[in-house]
């Protein structure tokens, strides 16, 4: 019994003698030689490797090497025995069922996470306590955040949730443990019974395969669970990449299930905080969480951000006319999140309006269950394996079919890689012209009116003159090596020195002159600027970008004054959309004694847009520039770590009174937490909803992807996902797209060569390209472009490569629901071929049925495993209390022989 990895077509290839339409490729001496090696009692050939590591944190037979590795206390004591986890699981999982019966009583309310389809406003937030929780779950959670602050401290690179590339010792254990796991399952009755099933249901028809629910494609769906297919005559003819046979070798069965199991927990996971703050979920894996709970998904139930779409011509975008009226609300701040109440009473009561207000302890416990899942040797073998299937078969999927994939694109009218729509997913506004376009502005002011008081210092007016006058200095004479902006060498790995770099010539004086919003001129440089990258934007028309602007939380007023100036200066571009940017400085503010608490800054942050939603005739210029804002960013340097572990014993933002920043995963949910609750007043009001799109994954700890796997609609860098097959396995199957700047990382954190954009791409994760700071990294006034350039160059990337990540790029971004449909196509909300016009953006159909038939695949392979084991439980309900001592017991019986 072997897999056999074959590609098939409709139309006959000459490989091998077609016979029903389809033929078996290759790979028949990999099959071979591995039986063979199986046969003589060798390791798979590429069992496990990288991944295999991971588990020597877990298994007790391979603790012996780790530990020569690495002091005792380093690995949690928990983590050193698979089977503690399982009844974790479960007690969870009863916790949520317990919830759903609930629900049923008519005076609660509250549904179940997994059922929030059919939720009607008023929504509630699914509240978990810990004294309801199981004592198991408890110290899980506990023991996940110890390790997880160890992991922090430590920054070594055999940490718990990371897989090391080099130890051979621990490999060869593992993979011996791993065989004699797999021989003792072969022994097993019950084992081989069960495996057996699996193989069974591979082969049966297809209505049992794909449950009638799914809404996909039957032809597709066949051809990728059974490879004696024919694609009917709707399906797209392409040669596929199918493994046939069982599908769950080389890992155990308990394995597999307990991987699948813990994965489909953590998209449930994410689907319950996307949902809740109207951030995307792709409708595939929605699709198929449906059915691993028995449920019929139906579009009704999806739920997608809201953007204002852009004001037609001849429209007034900066109209103050049919603004809605006062609603009245009382708003407090409590425990770092806005409560709503209907009035003064209510507030006195402390009676708010029923909106889902998340509380950290619930968060807290959410976040420990995919802490721990990502640590969890099975699951990251299991996830390793699938990502390297999934890179190779891309590989193979690009050797049969690049042809015909061009061959489609070179039948496409008028649409090539420079007409189709790109969104520069990440930009600060601060550094979004290049250093030539700053030092021209300069030049022309300077030229203009130097005679013009720009800066107030010290009580002290100064003309632009002036201003040059002490920095001794003549404009003529500046160069772009004098202005000194741009990110070199020097700056690898050094946050401190780039952020040095916003400073022209060093001189903070020019960056308040032109690069800030509140200054002496009320920010006119900088608006000017900004109007002069957009309109290049307008004029290349097929190019978008979403700077950022920044929000502090020093003061209550910077939201209207930077309003005012985006009013004022008619700054709004159809080419560009904002982002309003929350740096985690906390504790600057705090030592200047500008804020007393952290509750302050969220107030200082939050409570303006409440106050703007609520009352909008009060707040007319707040009103006006929302519509353009579509999304809240994160930013500051994530490898500087905070010395407080973040878990539901963390103090209320109210009681962080120290000195000390909080952590990362703290400054998420609190923004989380608060956007959340505003979109769901936003929505009721009819108005646009905002996205949270924080920088995560660039440096610093793994821990800051789980917080985002959870928070975030969508992320930029990700970088670090790389370390983590689990959540790298995770933001595939929850599609969440990832924008990447591949020149910024090679300027301060990763080598271009090392950056994992082209992998993630191959693998199909969603990603797009950015630019993060053109001022510092690039050198032509098409940053953009320049970015796709190198990586298209670099990494050899086709059109039909590019053009994909300008697909993602545009769905990734806060354009309107109007403007994605016109530049992606009128079906773009649903998945593969259908979804996707081709005249539009230039990506091959058999590309677009490719990564949807993956991505079914793969699911398919998780929600079978669970129904199955549901199904299981029901027949002999005495299987799951005794399988781990049974696997442990018979490796003990094989041993000896
Ligand atoms: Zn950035």
């Amino acid at each position: 019994m072997f897999q056999k990895l074959s590609a098939h077509s409709s139309h006959s290839v000459t490989t091998a003698p077609a016979q029903n339409g389809h033929t078996t490729l290759a790979c028949k001496w990999f099959t071979e030689t591995r039986a063979v090696q199986r046969a003589l009692g060798h390791p798979r050939p590429h069992a496990g490797h990288r991944s295999t590591l991971g588990n020597t944190h877990k298994h007790k037979d391979s603790e012996t090497h780790i530990h020569l590795k690495q002091p005792k206390e380093r690995c949690s004591p928990l983590l050193n025995n698979t089977d503690q986890v399982f009844p974790v699981h479960f007690a969870y999982l009863a916790l949520i069922l317990k919830k759903m019966k609930r629900r049923d009583t008519p005076q609660f309310k509250q549904k179940s996470p997994h059922n929030l389809g059919k939720i009607e406003m008023p929504r509630q937030f699914p509240k978990v306590l810990l004294s309801e929780v199981d004592e198991s779950v408890r110290l899980l959670a506990e023991k996940v955040y110890a390790s997880a602050l160890k992991e922090e401290d430590t920054k070594d690179s055999l940490s718990m949730y990371t897989v090391s590339e080099d130890c051979p010792i621990g490999m060869n254990q593992v993979r011996e443990r791993e065989m004699l796991k797999e021989i003792a399952e072969q022994y097993s009755e019950e084992s081989t019974k069960r495996k057996k099933s699996f193989k069974m249901k591979r082969s049966q028809s297809l209505s049992q395969q794909f449950p009638s629910s799914l809404n996909i494609c039957p032809e597709w769906a066949l051809s990728v669970v059974a490879p004696l297919f024919t694609p009917g005559a709707h399906s797209l003819e392409f040669q596929r990449v199918t493994i046939s046979g069982d599908y769950c070798a080389g890992i155990t069965v308990e394995d597999y299930e307990q991987a699948a199991k813990t994965l489909i927990k953590a998209l449930f996971i994410r689907e319950k905080y996307s949902r809740l703050a109207y951030h995307r979920f792709p409708r595939t894996t929605a699709q198929f969480l449906r059915s691993a709970e028995n449920q019929k998904w139906n579009v009704e139930e999806e739920i997608l951000p809201d953007m204002c779409p852009c004001p037609q011509e001849g429209e007034d975008p900066y109209t103050m006319e049919g603004i809605p009226d006062d609603l009245n609300y009382a708003l407090q701040m409590k425990d770092g999140i806005v409560y709503v109440y209907n009035d003064a009473e209510a507030l006195k009561q402390q009676q708010p309006r029923s909106l889902p207000y998340p509380d950290l302890e619930t968060f807290a416990i959410d976040l420990s269950h995919v802490l721990a899942m990502i640590a969890d040797g099975p699951t990251k073998t299991y996830c390793h394996r699938r990502l390297n299937f999934m890179a190779s078969k891309f590989y193979l999927h690009e050797m049969l079919n690049e042809m015909a994939e061009l061959k489609e694109l070179k039948r496409v009218p008028h649409r090539d890689f420079y007409n189709v729509r790109k969104v520069d997913t990440h930009i600060h506004a601060a550094a979004c012209m290049n250093q030539k376009h700053l030092l021209k502005f300069i030049q022309t002011t300077y030229k203009t009116e130097a005679d013009r008081v720009v800066l107030e210092k010290g009580g002290q007016k100064l003309t632009l003159k002036q201003v040059f006058d002490t920095l001794t200095m003549d404009p003529y004479d500046l160069t772009v090596d004098s202005l000194d902006v741009h990110a070199g060498r020097q700056t690898f790995h050094r946050f401190d020195k780039f952020n040095s770099k916003y400073n022209p010539v060093g001189a903070s004086e020019l960056r308040e002159i032109y690069l800030k919003t509140d200054n002496y001129i009320k920010g006119e440089y900088f608006a000017r600027i900004i109007k002069e990258v957009a309109h290049e934007l307008e004029e290349s028309k097929y190019q978008h970008a979403e700077p950022r602007m920044s929000i502090y939380g020093r003061s209550p007023v910077e939201w209207e004054s930077l309003a005012s100036w985006f009013i004022q200066h008619k700054v709004h571009s159809p080419n560009m959309r904002w982002v309003i940017q929350v740096p985690r400085i906390y504790d600057i503010f705090k030592s200047k004694n500008i804020i007393p608490n952290y509750a302050k800054l969220l107030e200082n942050i939050f409570l303006p847009l409440f106050k703007a939603t609520v009352n909008p005739q009060k707040n007319k210029e707040m009103h006006v520039f929302l519509k353009y804002v579509t999304g809240f960013d994160s930013v500051d340097d994530e490898s500087k770590h905070s010395d407080h572990m973040f878990s539901y014993k963390s103090p209320k933002p109210e009681e962080w009174t120290s000195g000390e920043n909080p952590p990362y995963s703290y400054y998420l949910f609190y923004m989380y937490a608060n956007i959340m609750v505003l979109n769901n007043l936003r929505k009721e009001r009819g108005l646009n909803t905002f996205q949270f799109r924080p920088h995560c994954g660039e440096a610093g700890s793994i821990t800051h992807l789980v917080s985002a796997f959870l928070t975030a609609d969508n992320i930029s860098h990700g970088l670090n996902l790389k370390k983590s097959p689990v959540l790298q396995y995770l933001y595939y199957l929850a599609q969440v797209p990832i924008a990447m700047s591949p020149l910024s990382n090679n300027s301060l954190f990763l080598e271009y060569s090392k950056n994992p954009l082209k992998e993630f791409l191959q693998k199909g994760l969603c990603v797009s390209l950015s630019t993060d700071d053109p001022m510092q990294f690039h050198y032509t006034k098409e940053a953009l472009m320049e970015e796709y350039a190198i990586a298209a160059q670099l990494w050899k990337l086709s059109t039909c490569d590019t053009c994909e990540i300008a697909r993602n790029s545009v769905l990734q971004s806060g354009l309107s629901h109007q403007e994605k449909m016109h530049f992606l196509g009128p079906n773009y909300l649903q998945d593969g071929p259908e979804g996707n016009d081709i005249r539009r953006t230039n990506v091959a159909q058999i590309r677009m049925a490719y990564r949807h038939e993956t991505l079914c695949n793969e699911l398919s392979f998780l929600v079978e495993a669970v129904k199955s084991e549901a199904s299981g439980t029901q027949a002999s309900s005495h299987t799951n209390t005794h399988r781990p001592a049974q696997r442990f017991g018979g490796n003990k019986q094989i041993k000896g022989p």
